[in-house]
């Protein structure tokens, strides 16, 4: 079994509903062992769009990295998301972060994520699950990059859905 933190984005439609149905979507080729408190961030990079609700999830699966991908792209499609333009609006947007302590970087997958450590979206969420986890190539840990990041904009929204009601 492989050890893997995602992060996860929404910021069209019902978005809770949308952080739902992806943990639904997820438990099909992972098995969710975490997920952390749902945060709203204004949007990054293009602005003039909804805010998004972000959160993270600590999971274990047995996939390899690329078949990983393969299923959240597919999840991404099923739960409706069609391509916009790059930081558009999305249904959803599920990111690997880190798989293991693997280091991989090819033309489909770069992990850890590289954005990882600049973006206070991820890491403020990812702390509440993950905060002595290790970056396998700087070595900091996610508390320390945490703390090392403008938090001004990603504000607490709501405890994660989660385990799921039937
Ligand atoms: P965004 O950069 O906004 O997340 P997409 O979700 O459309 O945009 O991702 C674009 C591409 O990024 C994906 O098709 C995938 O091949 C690639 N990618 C590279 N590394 C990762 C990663 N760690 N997690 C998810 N996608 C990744
Ligand atoms: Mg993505």
């Amino acid at each position: 079994m492989n050890q893997i933190y995602l992060g996860l984005g929404t910021n069209l439609g019902q978005r809770e509903q949308n952080v739902k149905n992806a943990l639904t979507g997820l438990a099909h080729f992972c098995t969710v062992t975490a997920v952390s408190p749902l945060y709203e961030t204004l949007a990054w990079g293009v602005t003039s769009q909804p805010s998004f609700l972000n959160f993270c999830a600590a999971a274990q699966t047995n996939l390899a990295p690329h078949t990983l991908l393969t299923q959240l792209k597919q999840l991404e499609k099923t739960m409706g998301r069609t391509p916009t333009y790059r930081w558009g609006p999305r249904l959803i947007d599920i990111d690997i972060l880190f798989y293991n302590d693997l280091i991989l970087n090819d033309d489909r997958l770069t992990i850890p994520h590289p954005q990882l450590a600049e973006r206070a979206f991820v890491l403020v969420p990812l702390a509440h699950i993950a905060a002595s986890v290790r970056h396998p190539q700087t070595g900091k840990s996610v508390e320390e990059m945490v703390t090392a990041v403008d938090q001004s904009s990603v504000n607490y929204y709501a405890p994660a859905p989660w385990p799921l009601e039937n």
